[in-house]
């Protein structure tokens, strides 16, 4: 049996904290504990946020790949998030809670739902562990005590208080250092802040009006500040020094250097949390940084509705190195969606040229879809491979050990469904080693489960599969006339066909 994981190459990830490209080792041998910061639930996720998770998923899966076993945790925040990172403006719960004229738990409720559906239809494994802010309220207070106890806090009329002039290296995650920024110069600045990046731990309720959301505490009725619930969860479920700690570049910023200021205040210098802390660059389209709080965002449904299967979402974001930005287009969509059909077809007909069905027993058995029951990959690589495969799988395995380079890894894909050299059994036993890691499905799908047809679109499925079939006839025929006027039949009905590419029953949603 080839022993592959534990011969490959060793992994180095980039570490935002020392901002170099370091070796990854985690704390205990062969466990490793990610905390991720998760959605704030006041809206839909945009597809920006759920390039994160699709990040957080691979990076997971590659570390399964790899012999790992994985703890997750991603929390979810349905509490104390402002809108202003920088600890002013309002609470954006409230706000949508106000604005939709509905109870701020049912909003919670309903956003965290949506948010757990589109990962599953983007084929992200469950995290071990959801962990929810409002869940961890005592747990917070408690917390917020000792970091008072420690001296580090100061008490307002608004509430309290982390003074960071209190830990050393202050921010020094952050690529941009804050000292000297003008205090509250996007939104109203706190009375009384002794430093501008001093942050709330606790926020107590103005004395006029009740919140939706508050809980008694030593400093008075309120609600819990942002940064808290992180520390205080990735501590709990994962210990006060665990391997990585993943967000979006947003983050890096303010975020979690305000987690890390908590953590050391709490546990001593040496906690600052994790030791490698991972960020992934933002999705930006035509009108730059995609944000909820821009209001004019894409999201999973809206590329759904337009024909466009998810998968393709979580081809696109493969193919940007998660550290890179990402330009999101729909014509860029459209072509990853016709890449991965030609990926789930050629896989089918590799499939076709194998007499026994083993191969299809794979997926199963290495529990594609059984989310946190997922295990290292043994049974593809039962037997040895030959010295082809290795070097294939080799090639993979450099490319993603080396800081998650996906684009890179992604044409070893391609190279295995094309090699010379092995025979179909043993592509489809790479091939489904490698799609442990991209999580694209590649076995279990239909070429036609990815013909989601657009909302508009007038014909249904098996319409168009048989207008397909009609026209590749007309076209053997060479009865041109009536190929074009199933093409445009098809063209009225949402239906765009890729014509000049082989095989000619390419089609995509057609982009208006
Ligand atoms: P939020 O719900 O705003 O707290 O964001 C959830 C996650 O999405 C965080 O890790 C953010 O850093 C990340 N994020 C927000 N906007 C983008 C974007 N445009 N591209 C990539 N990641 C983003
Ligand atoms: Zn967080």
């Amino acid at each position: 049996m080839t022993e592959y994981a534990n011969k490959g190459t060793q992994i180095r990830f980039f570490n935002s904290m020392t901002r170099r490209i370091e070796v990854f080792k985690p704390i205990c041998d062969d466990q490793t504990r990610i905390y991720s910061c998760g959605p704030t639930v006041y809206n839909y996720a945009h597809i920006g946020n759920l390039r994160a998770y699709v990040f957080t998923d691979t990076l997971r899966r590659f570390l399964n790949w790899k012999g790992q076993t994985v703890t997750h945790v991603i929390n979810i925040t349905d509490v104390g998030h402002l809108t202003s990172d920088e600890d002013a403006g309002e609470d954006k719960m409230e706000l949508a809670s106000q604005s939709m004229e509905k109870d701020i738990w049912q909003i919670a409720e309903y956003f965290t739902q949506a948010f757990k559906s589109d990962l599953s239809q983007l084929n992200v494994l469950r995290p071990t562990l959801w962990s929810t802010a409002t869940d961890h309220i005592h747990d917070m207070i408690a917390f917020a005590r000792v970091l008072e106890d420690s001296g580090v806090t100061y008490e307002l009329a608004t509430g309290l208080y982390f003074d960071t002039t209190k830990v050393p290296n202050y921010g020094s995650l952050a690529l941009t250092p804050r000292e000297g920024q003008e205090e509250g110069a996007r939104v109203d600045p706190i009375a009384g802040k002794r430093n501008a990046t001093d942050f709330a731990i606790w926020r107590r309720s103005p004395s006029e009006g009740k919140r939706q959301m508050e809980w008694l505490s030593p400093w008075g009725p309120g609600a819990p500040g942002w940064h808290l619930e992180c520390s205080v969860m990735s501590m709990k479920y994962l210990g006060s020094r665990f391997d990585i700690h993943t967000g979006g570049i947003d983050h890096r910023e303010i975020h979690h250097c305000n987690e890390i200021a908590q953590n050391q205040a709490y546990a001593g210098h040496a906690h600052s949390g994790a030791n490698g802390w991972m960020h992934n660059n933002f999705l930006i389209d035509r009108s730059g940084k995609m944000s909820k709080s821009k209001g004019d965002f894409s999201t999973l449904s809206s590329l759904i509705a337009r024909g466009i299967h998810p998968l393709a979402f979580r081809l696109m974001c493969l193919s940007t190195h998660y550290r890179s930005e990402l330009e999101f287009s729909i014509e860029t969509l459209a072509g990853q969606l016709v890449r991965l059909k030609r990926l789930v077809g050629a896989i089918s007909s590799l499939s076709q040229q194998v007499e026994s069905d083993s191969w299809m027993r794979i997926p199963a058995e290495l529990g594609f879809s059984s989310g946190a029951a997922f295990t290292y990959p043994r049974t593809v690589l039962e037997q040895k491979l030959s010295p082809h495969g290795e070097k294939l799988l080799d090639g993979f395995d450099r490319e993603m050990s080396e800081d998650l380079m996906t684009p890179r890894a992604l044409p070893f894909l391609d190279e295995t469904i094309n090699h010379g050299q092995l025979c179909a059994e043993e592509k489809l036993r790479i091939l489904a080693s490698m799609d442990l890691v991209f999580g694209l499905k590649l076995f279990e799908t239909r070429r036609c489960d990815l013909a989601l047809r657009p909302k508009d679109a007038s014909l249904s499925a098996s319409e168009v599969e048989v207008l397909l079939e009609q026209r590749q006839q007309s076209r053997r025929a060479k009865d041109f006339s009536n190929a074009d006027a199933i093409r445009n039949r098809l063209h009225a009905a949402g239906i765009e066909m890729m014509d000049g590419q082989e095989p000619s029953w390419e089609w995509r949603p057609l982009l208006r």
